[in-house]
């Protein structure tokens, strides 16, 4: 099997295992309980605080552990809209975020009456720093953008928003999840307020996260125990934590490699199709970790079924939703909702682990499959 749908998830390091394993088999104690097994696993969460801390370039309790972004970015918007409600009734975020994102805004404004303005790309699929600040208002409290789609790979000026909110009172949450672990990640220097990544994108383990949050108040989604400083209760995923930490470490110290040798996943792949009709729904800048490519009058339904059976794993990019496939509410938010294009979308995602043999093969599949 290939594996090319690395935006969806990542495969965990045999080093992070190892080290979730030594946790779960030997270091297994609660963090909370005074006797040396929880001393131990104490100084696990710490240690696995201050990585992402020193990576975020951020101070350690100003970063509380989730279990994954979803969580985290439903702390900040919900967690923070609640707390702040006499600050103001309104937030900003674009049509092209991440359901955990959108779904979360639909929550406040459905039963909470928060008011949400969601910014439209244009026509060329492109958003600018100036259309989301457009949308801000004296009342508005939260603005939410996300640094790269998880569909396309396109990156939002998430640095000019930043930059734009440092003199506003309203606060900038910044779904960073599909760029930690692949280029430097520092809240501070775009400005952010709030931060949300997933260890699982970046090698690490499923269902675990974190979310930077500087000085800011939120209300807890979990109330319980006095774990994470009271912002989220439960018995800490000890395995998770030291899991996303040795995987952040590994992804942190050859990020530009990887980097590059990604892009030049890309470039070879874009070669590889010359003489294919075929279109990019590439908007902008974009990450080269994700490509997101059509065959115009090819459904990618067929597509993809015809390349699993061939042995690679892609995806349409599209949420599947108990047994429904839904199309792509990023491309639907650029082309229109009945757009065929809709129908034609596939997304290929990398990892610095895929090599160009694995593309050849591909291309190899895809030009059989379309055949
Ligand atoms: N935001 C973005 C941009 C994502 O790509 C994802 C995962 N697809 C999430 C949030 C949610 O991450 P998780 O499912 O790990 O909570």
């Amino acid at each position: 099997m290939i594996y090319l749908d690395n935006a969806a998830t990542t495969p965990v390091l045999p080093e992070v295992v190892k080290v979730m394993s030594d946790v779960l088999l030997s270091t297994f104690g609660n963090p909370s309980s005074i006797h040396s097994y929880g001393r131990i696993a104490a100084q696990k969460v710490r240690k696995s605080r201050e990585v992402i801390a020193n990576a975020l370039e951020v101070t350690p309790h100003h970063v509380t552990f989730t279990s994954g972004a979803s969580e985290a970015n439903a702390t900040a918007l919900i967690g923070y809209a609640l707390a702040h409600r006499a600050l103001g009734n309104h937030l900003v975020s674009t049509e092209i975020e991440h359901p955990s994102v959108l779904n979360a805004l639909s929550y406040l404004h459905d039963r909470h009456g928060f008011e949400i303005t969601l910014v439209k790309p244009k026509k060329d699929g492109s958003i600018s720093a100036d259309s989301i600040i457009k949308a801000i208002r004296p009342e508005t409290i939260l603005v939410s953008v996300m640094w790269s789609n998880n569909e396309t790979g396109q990156m939002l000026p998430v640095a000019e928003v930043g930059d734009y909110l440092r003199h506003h009172s309203a606060v900038f949450h910044v779904d960073a999840t599909q760029v930690m672990g692949k280029i430097p990640v520092h809240p501070l220097e775009i400005g952010a307020d709030f931060l949300s990544a997933s260890a699982h994108k970046f090698h690490g383990p499923k269902g675990v996260g974190f979310l930077y949050h500087g000085d800011l108040k939120f209300d807890p989604l979990i109330h319980g125990g006095e774990q994470e400083e009271k912002r989220r209760a439960g018995t800490e995923n000890i395995h998770g934590l030291v899991g996303m930490a040795k995987a952040l470490e590994f992804a942190l110290d050859q990020l530009n490699q990887h980097y590059d040798h990604v892009l030049a996943l890309k470039s070879h792949l874009i070669e590889q199709l010359t003489g294919l009709n075929y279109y990019k729904n590439e908007f902008g800048t974009s990450m080269p970790y994700v490509v997101n490519l059509a065959f115009p009058g090819i459904n990618h339904d067929l597509l993809l079924t015809k390349l699993d059976l061939a042995g690679i794993a892609i995806s349409t990019g599209s949420a599947c939703t108990a047994g429904t496939i839904e199309p792509s509410h990023v491309l639907s938010s650029v082309y229109g909702e009945h757009a065929p294009q809709l129908k034609e979308n596939i997304r290929i995602s990398f990892s610095e682990f895929n090599t160009f043999e694995e593309v050849d093969a591909f291309v190899l599949a895809l030009k059989n499959s379309l055949k």
